[in-house]
């Protein structure tokens, strides 16, 4: 890295201790700003790196709930407001036990970069709990969500903070924590989250919409190598929203997906993935992924090794951070994987994209690969404004451009910037250079 930008990191490592993924994500955009720096050495003066690794607002607040048993239960909520420079502040809340300060952070900086990717007029944020969803009863899960919003709400606004699902917050969620907004500030505000049902201001595309939009990113990569993703064995971690809907999409382009993982294990399937009977296992019954491998004779269920051992074409990390490390890259790399696309948020370790990198193989990092989710969201915040639901058809064919366009502008970023087919570098400069933009313009 640039001796300066160096400088930089090290501030921000010392300003914000014990933050790990925080000090990550942070480094790994610094790390592609070099050449920015030099044709622009007055963001130096203007301390702009420094002001976009600083959120602009960070909320921490207590969460008490009561179990089913009368037990009193006390989480912490996060909402970290990071950059609002092109619109309000967007993105998910995560409820999940690994959720601290620093993942929030990590979260809602890469949310500033990647809703700048999308074009549209959205800021970054991100927020969550330490609350574990599982094993919770569905009353206890309208509890804690109506404990989180009764604080929460003071914060948010169609024009000020929209939050939307991420791990652990999906439409179940998202509907009782609108519904205590609406009860609380008594606003039929459809614009102030996103996920929302399809009967009550919900849009269209977006559940299907992060894994949907990854495959279309992973498809475009492959196409400026004569390739594509029909024939392809694809190979998908995870077993959420996310992992769900991009086997979907891998089907629909004529690809065979062929597996995907929970936090105990993953479930191989060379027979091609069931998506109606995964569907029902995790979107209605909310059962593991070993119920799958039980109910199905081609599939089989292992807790040893990793996902990443089976060799395929194309690799789709949709589970968490840090799932995907150096030594399962190279494995993926000598088994010949062609491509991977990012449907979580930095799911690849540094060592890993730096094994992916130098064997050739194109490599779609989250910021750019999983912007079809938030994007998606901010069609359903123009519906809302306008009073208005567009068909299945219009939304997603909005997606698919939204889609193919940050794909063509990271790739033209990175080959003006001498790194063609660099994406890391093409997304992390062409984010970050409309927000450096907006923030100059505002004036200190
Ligand atoms: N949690 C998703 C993400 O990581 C979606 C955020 C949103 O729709 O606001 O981008």
């Amino acid at each position: 890295m640039d001796q300066k930008l160096e400088g930089v990191y090290d501030a921000v490592v010392a300003r914000n201790p014990g933050e790990a993924e925080f000090h990550q994500a942070v480094r790994e955009v610094l790390e592609s700003l070099g050449p920015v720096i030099d044709r622009h050495p007055e963001y130096l003066e203007m301390k702009m790196l420094e002001r976009i690794c600083e959120p602009e607002r960070q909320i921490i607040f207590r969460v008490p709930w009561m179990d089913d048993k009368g037990e009193v239960h006390i989480n912490r909520g996060f909402r970290v407001e990071f950059n609002s420079a092109l619109g309000p502040y967007k993105g998910g809340l995560r409820f999940h036990p690994s959720v601290y300060l620093g993942v929030i952070k990590f979260l809602g900086f890469e949310q500033i970069f990647k809703n700048s990717l999308t074009g549209l007029p959205i800021g970054g944020g991100k927020g969550g709990s330490d609350f574990d969803p599982r094993g919770k009863s569905d009353s206890e899960v309208m509890r804690f969500c109506q404990s989180f919003m009764t604080e929460l709400y003071r914060h948010l606004g169609e024009y000020t903070d929209v939050p939307a699902g991420d791990i652990g917050v999906g439409g179940r969620e998202i509907g009782y924590m609108f519904g205590q907004y609406k009860r609380i500030t008594n606003r039929y505000e459809s614009g102030v989250l996103t996920g929302k049902g399809i009967a009550w201001g919900g849009s269209l595309v977006r559940t299907e919409a992060t894994g949907y939009g990854t495959v279309v990113f992973a498809n475009e990569m492959l196409k400026t190598r004569g390739e594509s993703i029909d024939g392809k064995k694809v190979m998908v971690s995870g077993s959420g929203n996310v992992a769900i809907y991009a086997m979907e999409k891998v089907r629909q382009l004529g690809g065979l997906p062929i597996g995907f993982s929970d936090s105990s294990g993953y479930v191989v399937d060379e027979a091609g993935v069931d998506l109606d009977l995964l569907k029902q296992i995790k979107e209605i019954e909310r059962g593991r992924v070993s119920d799958y491998a039980e109910r199905r004779e081609s599939a089989s269920f292992s807790d040893r090794g990793s996902i990443w051992d089976v060799p395929v074409d194309v690799a789709l990390p949709c589970a968490t951070q840090n799932e995907l490390n150096g030594e399962q890259a190279a494995t993926l790399v000598k088994n010949g994987v062609k491509a991977v696309a990012e449907g979580a948020n930095m799911p690849t370790t540094p060592e890993g994209i730096h094994v992916f990198q130098q064997a050739g193989v194109l490599y779609g990092p989250g910021k750019a690969a999983n912007a079809g989710g938030v994007a998606t969201s901010a069609l359903e915040m123009q519906q809302n404004a306008s009073r208005d639901s567009w068909t299945f058809e219009y939304t997603e064919e909005r997606l698919t451009d939204i889609m193919v366009n940050i794909h063509d502008q990271v790739a033209t970023t990175a080959e003006s910037y001498g790194a063609p087919g660099d994406y890391v570098m093409g997304a992390n400069i062409h984010g970050f250079e409309k927000v450096a933009n907006a923030i100059q313009a505002f004036g200190l």
